[in-house]
């Protein structure tokens, strides 16, 4: 029988979530995906990018080993074996997937799905029938007009995930969250970058300090970057590609890399033959995930909301509630951690300052130097915490930079979540001498009490 109370099409971050959580509460599932159970977090985005970018940091630690009394030579790096590693990372997560869905007797299909009516996906010629139909195809990486991806000279982050070589050069056009990761891993494996971000700033979604201490951080490691200009026209020669903006500046590198966002994979798989609305190819849904069209819901990112693994899990998780009937909480969007994993990293949760003040608060702002914290120094890294806050009400959001800050978004997130106030935060005591305690520290500083903060 081919009738199940969940059909899912696209086993990546939001798909499997869906899955596990479905058969978890005892509905029978089937999960159907074309290429490799785990999508593009685990094949082509987080994963892989977070492999390379500590294959960085273990090149830059190298580098700057005498700093530490440390006698080491940095010779080169070898991506044949930095690949090795990266790919053994990917191997072990994808058999321990695999191990998970079959263990949740969870119906696994390899195969090309179509939704075919409002409760029926076709794969393979076979038609899986579902009280409910999950949508999670995910996203592609996009391009610009007249911008051909030729794969090896001007690439995606597909390509830049497998290459064989370190380029010279590279230009990377848009310094959002994958261009600024992409930026920071080839310039710790020695190649000259330079990012082209037609928004005023780098990680321009990220709180304006942010945005700024990453800019001067990059700086000094020698990235260079253009802000508020726009590609205009690119051309491929024997010296490598050249890119024309708008404001007529050209540059030229070995490797063009293309990270100016992702979009919906929606065509031509029977969407809008159902009727389903969508905006600009992606799916429009309810706090719920539901599509317009009863039974059928979507997740991920080929909904619009943030494209993140888990956000993607999180809607997955809650599809899966909503339709067991456990009624389960909608998603509160700004309250969902955001990270940047370069060198160093931007990480955030809540509201930037703009945003608060756009929606009407009374705003306050402390920011905490990461030079008073005793683990920051041990580590020689630069950044702060800065903590936007309603004047006499709780925290709207936590904006942080420096090296392992994505760590200290746990507590962040407790805190935006929770919404505590800063007198809730500040007695709570913080291990020394960790990172944590930076957290701690621009509590106390906003309860009005700081420790160890200067002025
Ligand atoms: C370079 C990069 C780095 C990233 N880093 C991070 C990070 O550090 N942290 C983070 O949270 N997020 C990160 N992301 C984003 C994250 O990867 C995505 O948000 C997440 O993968 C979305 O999950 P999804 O299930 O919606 O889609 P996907 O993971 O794209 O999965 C969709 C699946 O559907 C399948 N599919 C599509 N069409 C069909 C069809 N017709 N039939 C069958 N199967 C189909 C695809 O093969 C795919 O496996 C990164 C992304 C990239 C590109």
């Amino acid at each position: 029988m081919n009738e199940f109370d969940l059909v899912i099409l696209g086993g990546g971050s939001g798909g499997y979530a869906c899955a596990l959580r479905g058969a978890q509460l005892g509905l029978s599932v089937v999960l159907i995906e074309q290429d490799k159970l785990g999508g593009t977090c685990l094949h082509r985005g987080c994963i892989p990018t977070k492999a390379l970018l500590h294959a960085g940091e273990i090149a830059d630690d190298t580098r700057h080993a005498a700093e530490f009394g440390i006698n080491a030579e940095f010779i080169s790096i070898d991506m044949l074996a930095v690949n090795a590693y990266k790919d053994g990372v990917i191997s072990k997560l994808h058999k321990g997937l695999q191990g998970l869905v079959k263990s949740r007797n969870i119906t696994y299909v390899e195969g090309t799905g179509r939704l075919v009516s409002k409760n029926q996906i076709e794969a393979n010629g076979v038609i899986y029938t579902g009280k409910n139909v999950v949508l999670a195809t995910g996203s592609y990486a996009k391009t610009l007009p007249g911008l051909e991806i030729d794969g090896t000279q001007i690439i995606t982050s597909n390509e830049a995930m497998t290459m064989d070589y370190v380029p010279k050069s590279v230009i990377v056009l848009g310094g959002g969250v994958i261009g600024c990761e992409f930026a920071s891993v080839w310039s710790s494996f020695g190649a000259e970058v330079t990012i082209i971000e037609g928004l005023p700033r780098l990680v321009a979604l990220e709180d304006e300090s942010s945005s700024k201490q990453l800019e001067r951080a990059f700086r000094k490691r020698g990235i260079k970057f253009e802000v508020g200009v726009k590609f205009a026209s690119a051309t491929k020669g024997p010296e490598g590609v050249t890119i024309t903006l708008e404001n007529g500046a050209t540059f030229t590198a070995d490797v063009l890399l293309v990270a100016v966002g992702r979009g919906p994979v929606s065509a031509n798989i029977g969407y809008e033959e159902q009727g389903i609305s969508m905006d600009r190819g992606y799916i429009l849904v309810d706090n719920k995930c539901r599509t317009n069209v009863p039974g059928i819901w979507a997740v991920g990112d080929l909904i619009p909301t943030l494209q993140l693994a888990h956000v993607g899990f999180a809607e997955g998780i809650l599809v899966a509630e909503e339709i067991f009937g456990l009624n389960p909480r909608a998603i509160n969007y700004d309250g969902v951690p955001r990270v940047t994993y370069s060198e160093p990293e931007v990480a955030s949760v809540g509201l930037t300052t703009a945003i608060a003040k756009e929606r009407g608060y009374d705003v306050v702002e402390l920011s905490y130097d990461l030079a008073g914290n005793g683990k920051a120094n041990i580590l020689k890294t630069a950044g702060s915490i800065k903590l936007v806050s309603q004047k006499n009400g709780p925290v709207l959001g936590v904006h942080m930079v420096g090296s392992r800050v994505g760590e200290l978004l746990a507590e962040a997130q407790l805190i935006y979540n929770w919404e505590a106030t800063a007198d809730d935060v500040a007695p709570l005591i913080h291990a020394h001498p960790t990172l944590s305690e930076a957290m701690g520290e621009a509590h106390m500083a906003l309860a009005g009490k700081p420790l160890h903060a200067h002025g």
